[in-house]
């Protein structure tokens, strides 16, 4: 398998995850310090990680990158929590709510 993705804001993570999982691309959400497989607690610093099988990384790979251009760069607010979204998100990463129809 191969890291397609990581960031400290695991609702940034798991967000991704979503986007990836939408497309049909399974991922392991990993944590590199954390020893696989026992259910260990993770260390709460550490980063997790997306992870995808070597098949489909290029276009998770791409996925991604979609997720995180610039393009259309204005933060969405969340109606309900008023946390500032990521403009790829279509759910805020706070409390899940759907981000609001844009008109553009
Ligand atoms: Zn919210």
């Amino acid at each position: 398998m191969k890291k397609v993705y990581t960031s400290e804001n695991r609702f940034y993570v798991g967000n991704i995850r979503n986007l990836l999982e939408a497309q049909g691309i399974a991922s392991d959400l990993r944590n590199e310090h954390v020893s696989s497989a026992t259910g260990e607690v993770p260390v709460f610093d550490a980063w997790p990680e997306l992870w995808v099988e070597e098949r489909d990384f290029e276009r998770a790979q791409y996925i991604v990158e979609q997720a995180l251009s610039p393009v259309d760069a204005t933060p969405w607010l969340c109606p309900q929590c008023r946390e500032e979204n990521d403009p790829a998100f279509e759910f805020c990463w706070n409390c899940q709510a759907e981000a609001p129809a844009s008109d553009t």
